[in-house]
């Protein structure tokens, strides 16, 4: 490939913090609010014109969608991302779960408010490019946008760009799935315009389950006990879809989940696209999924406007703002976690909080009926070979059937409320990462309501 020598240059620093928090999804919001809550300045770097992640930016609304009766869970900031929303009037209550749909575009202002509250220096649109580097110790980021390209710098920097952006440009070993086996990407969408007494009458009239996400292009394993659990899936409409010509034969792979049904008419949170082999961090191949998942959403829409009671005057509201990534890079940590971690319960003494038994993706889906749960170990988010760095998010280290579990967004949050406390601590005490006194993190996480055992 033909190459330039860009001329070296000089970059100006506009800020310097004590935690830089880079990407402020469930994962990096999460890390910013718990380190500022343990009394350092932070900064939290989004190079969108929302914070929230994929809450915000892709759509995506369910955020505990896996809660019931006997769910354990860790509590903590997670919980209050629901509650504040739904004191905020962005949430309505779930229709599979004992928990609430998040509004994507109250969330904007949702995260805003918790933001501001907690006294975060919160930097929008911009995009982190390349770490600052001291020997192996990532010592700030260089951001680019309409400033052109600037430095920040901090004592310690959280990679939670869901891509593990930071710790890859900083040489911290990282890995993908082989394309082929990566979780689909989705565009997601919104609709106005839907019969809401109808839509519903539909649904109770032919109520969908678990059992039903195994469709002819993929199979979904279960426990068993998901396989009469009611889920908001949506796949007739599309197989007559089919049958009609009004989609392509080999699209089977639409179909899938509705989230909310509004009294307004708007039916939000259609995951119904599913994009094999788009890869995350290659803009060509984002850009082909981006385009490919708008015309596939068409179709879907035309589908449901022909053939499911309700829609028949349904027109799309809005695309997320981006198509949504599932699976991209993850770090290679001091711990990775593993699918026994996740499916028996994984107890660690480095716990920073825990997560119920809820497996979604790579074909599995397992609910938390049960008041079986996992602790989330902090060392998987620690990267190997650079220092003042830690990864959250759905980033952490940990093998596929791991990140069905830890992908999670109140996973996610847990990940994040445990590094963001425990870089702040290691501000406060003046100590590496790999040395801050987990004791110490673990006594200020239970301060901040989080469950850690
Ligand atoms: C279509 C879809 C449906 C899903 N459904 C569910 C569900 O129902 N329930 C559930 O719990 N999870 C679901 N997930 C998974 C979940 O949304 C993610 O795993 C989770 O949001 C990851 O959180 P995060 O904080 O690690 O990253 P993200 O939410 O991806 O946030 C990362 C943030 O970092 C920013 N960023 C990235 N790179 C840079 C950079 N270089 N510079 C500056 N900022 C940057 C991004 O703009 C973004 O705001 C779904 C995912 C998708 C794609």
């Amino acid at each position: 490939m033909q190459t330039i020598t860009e001329p070296s240059r000089e970059t100006s620093v506009i800020h310097k913090t004590d935690v830089l928090v880079v990407g402020s999804g469930p994962g990096g919001l999460a890390a910013a609010l718990a380190a500022a809550r343990t009394g350092v300045d932070v900064c939290l770097v989004e190079r969108f014109g929302c914070f929230g992640g994929n809450i915000t930016v892709v759509g995506v609304e369910g955020f505990a969608w896996y809660r019931h009766e006997q769910t354990v869970e860790a509590g903590g900031i997670g919980r209050e991302f629901e509650d504040r929303a739904k004191d905020m009037g962005a949430a309505v209550p779930e229709s599979q779960s004992l928990s609430y749909e998040i509004d994507s575009e109250g969330f904007k202002l949702v995260a805003d408010r918790l933001v501001e509250e907690a006294g975060i220096h919160g930097m929008m649109h911009r995009q982190f490019v390349a770490p600052v580097m001291d020997d192996n110790r990532v010592t700030g980021i260089i951001v680019e946008s309409k400033a052109g390209r600037e430095a920040i710098l901090a004592k310690v920097v959280i990679d939670a760009t869901g891509d593990a952006d930071v710790a890859h440009r900083a040489g911290a070993p990282t890995h993908k799935t082989p394309l082929e086996d990566m979780q689909a990407a989705s565009v997601m969408f919104h609709l106005a315009g839907v019969d809401k007494l109808a839509f519903m009458a539909e649904v109770h009239r032919d109520p969908h389950t678990y059992k039903d996400w195994s469709t002819g292009e993929w199979t979904v394993e279960t426990d068993g006990k998901e396989d009469d659990m009611f889920s908001p899936f949506l796949k007739k409409p599309f197989a007559k879809a089919i049958e009609d010509g009004v989609i392509p034969a080999h699209l089977n792979t639409i179909a899938g989940t509705w989230g909310a049904m509004h009294d307004t008419g708007e039916l939000t949170y259609m995951n119904l696209v599913h994009l094999a082999e788009v890869d995350g961090t290659d803009p060509d191949s984002l850009t082909k999924g981006e385009i490919e998942g708008r015309k596939q959403a068409m179709l879907a829409i035309e589908a449901l406007r022909r053939f499911m009671p309700g829609c028949s005057g349904a027109r799309l509201r809005n695309f997320g703002m981006s198509i949504g990534i599932r699976d991209t890079r993850k770090i290679d940590a001091i711990y990775n976690m593993t699918e026994a971690d996740v499916r028996h319960e994984g107890r660690f003494e480095d716990s920073i909080g825990i997560y119920p038994e809820f497996i979604d993706g790579y074909g599995v889906l397992i609910i938390p009926t049960t008041g079986r749960y996992m602790h989330v170990p902090y060392r998987a988010m620690l990267p190997r070979k650079v220092k003042g760095l830690l990864v959250a998010g759905r980033a952490i280290g940990g093998d596929k059937i791991a990140h069905a579990a830890t992908r999670n967004m109140a996973c996610c949050a847990v990940a994040g409320q445990g590094a963001g406390v425990a870089a702040a601590l290691s501000v406060k005490s003046k100590t590496d990462l790999d040395d801050v006194d987990l004791g110490q993190v673990q006594a200020e996480l239970v301060r901040q309501g989080v469950r850690i055992s």
